[in-house]
């Protein structure tokens, strides 16, 4: 845990006590602060108080003697509109921060030089987080993990001078977090998303800006225009930059060229890293998370060897295209956490035959922009409410079973997908749709895909413990 010493003997409010707040409030209890923790849900107002963390209705405190008031980031500070005890705390001028902003005050008191690389962007941030993670540790250095991947900032270890740290940010941590100051900091890409909490996307994409902004090193993806523009932004104002592109050569910069990546400075460019044959970063999206990955490490004194033996030895996340298991030519890939449409074309283009296991919850507009991608389906095994819609959808383009549930679906899938002679194929979970009809989250549907893959005969397992951690 990381006590929050700035705050000592300090009066804090605290709203939010679901995982990363109860945490905060321990945090802040530990560092010696006076907290007043509330939630609107009374059972986590009870765990607080059973473990000696005082709770007080923030009705009804003195806002006015308060130094700080500590949001949690599920609550709205600003859309859809501000949550009460963000009204009230803005009423007496109360700051309002959350964890991160905590943990960056406790990093600049006592190891302001630690390095410190912070993540953000639309998508692939756990992904780029994780490898990040991966390569530091894996070349030997002390590395503490956290922030939005799951595991509360302030339960890490605390800061000391040759300890890294790695830190995925949603944009509510980083609204939340008005001194956010990392060596590296990382922007992947910038698309429309969330924006029922931002409002508009000039407003998502100014709190992703800030960031970088803060940032020793600034790294930006240029694949899409707010980004770009971003980058020259932050640039003017005198940050140093470094650009990331999955899909242009850049003068200056690390961008890929199929699946090796090059340093550009100056116009002249060299390989830096390949990413040739490492399954888990499998995808030019997966070349746009480790160009991010090698600048980062770079900006914080990695070598270019440690990099390299990190990026091939990365395990991948759990649930997030992960190769899982083998079986002669068939590979069995678990990509639950593609809970829509869009989340699950990256898969599917990955991959040039695959026995393609799909269903679930189905989200509006189903499977229909995946078109371009069913060259690539061999045959498809459909379960849960959405198979109906997805057969419709599929027609005569694709053949396809309606398997129902999972195990039948795996069991099928992967006899198909054995009798396949045209060389590697991959049976592969990615759903395109939630999971909430037969599952508790994707999670458990990963796990349960994982559990039928093992119980096939003659499979090689590819995970063991080290699959990631979120
Ligand atoms: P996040 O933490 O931002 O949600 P993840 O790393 O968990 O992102 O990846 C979630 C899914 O998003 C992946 O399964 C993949 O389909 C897609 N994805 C990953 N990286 C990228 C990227 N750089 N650009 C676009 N999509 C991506």
């Amino acid at each position: 845990m990381i006590p929050v010493t700035t705050l000592a003997g300090k009066k804090v409010a605290l709203f939010g006590l679901g995982g990363s707040g109860l945490a905060t409030a321990r945090a802040l209890v530990a560092g010696g602060a006076d907290v007043t923790a509330w939630d609107d849900n009374p059972d986590s107002v009870a765990a607080a108080s059973a473990e000696g963390i005082r709770t007080g209705d923030l009705h009804n405190i003195d806002w006015s003697s308060q130094s700080l008031f500590v949001l949690s980031p599920g609550v709205p500070l600003t859309h859809p509109k501000p949550h009460w005890t963000v009204d009230l705390a803005r009423a007496a001028g109360v700051d309002i921060v959350g964890d991160v902003e905590l943990f960056v005050r406790e990093r600049r008191a006592h190891a302001p030089d630690s390095p410190f690389i912070a993540i953000t962007g639309t998508n692939g941030k756990s992904t780029t987080t994780a490898l990040i993670a991966h390569i530091l540790k894996s070349s030997g250095r002390d590395t503490q993990l956290g922030g939005n991947i799951g595991t509360a900032v302030l339960t890490l270890d605390p800061p000391k001078p040759e300890r890294y740290y790695v830190v995925e940010c949603s944009s509510y941590q980083i609204d939340l977090a008005p001194t956010l100051n990392p060596s590296a900091g990382i922007l992947l890409n910038l698309t429309p998303d969330h924006l029922d909490r931002h409002g508009t996307m000039q407003h998502y994409a100014d709190v992703k800006e800030r960031l970088v902004a803060g940032s020793t090193t600034a790294i930006v993806g240029v694949d899409d225009s707010h980004c770009e523009m971003i980058a020259d932004r932050i640039e003017r104002a005198g940050t140093k930059v470094v650009r990331i592109s999955r899909r242009q050569t850049l003068a200056d910069g690390i961008y890929a060229e199929g699946a090796k990546l090059m340093q550009a400075s100056s116009g002249t460019a060299l390989p830096i890293a390949d990413l040739t044959g490492i399954q888990t970063l499998r995808g030019s999206h997966n070349a746009q998370n480790a160009a991010a990955a090698v600048a980062a490490c770079l900006a914080v004194g990695v070598s270019p060897e440690e990099i390299r033996a990190g990026l091939a030895s990365f395990p991948g996340l759990k649930h997030r295209m992960q190769p899982v298991g083998r079986r002669g030519n068939v590979v069995f890939v678990n990509d639950s956490k593609a809970t829509n449409a869009d989340a699950a074309a990256p898969a599917l283009s990955s991959y040039d035959r695959i026995y393609w296991i799909a269903g679930g919850l189905p989200k509006t507009g189903g499977i229909t922009t995946l078109a371009p991608f069913f060259p690539h389906i061999a045959k498809a095994y459909l379960i849960g409410e959405a198979a109906a819609e997805f057969a419709a959808t599929l027609g005569e383009a694709v053949p396809y079973e309606i398997s129902g549930t999972l195990d039948r679906a795996v069991a099928h899938a992967a006899a198909d997908a054995e009798k396949d002679e045209t060389g590697p194929v991959a049976v592969m979970l990615s759903p395109a749709c939630a999971s909430f009809d037969q599952y508790k989250n994707f999670e458990v549907r990963g796990d349960a895909f994982v559990s039928h893959v093992a119980a096939l005969d003659g499979v090689t397992m590819l995970i063991g413990s080290a699959t990631g951690d979120k």
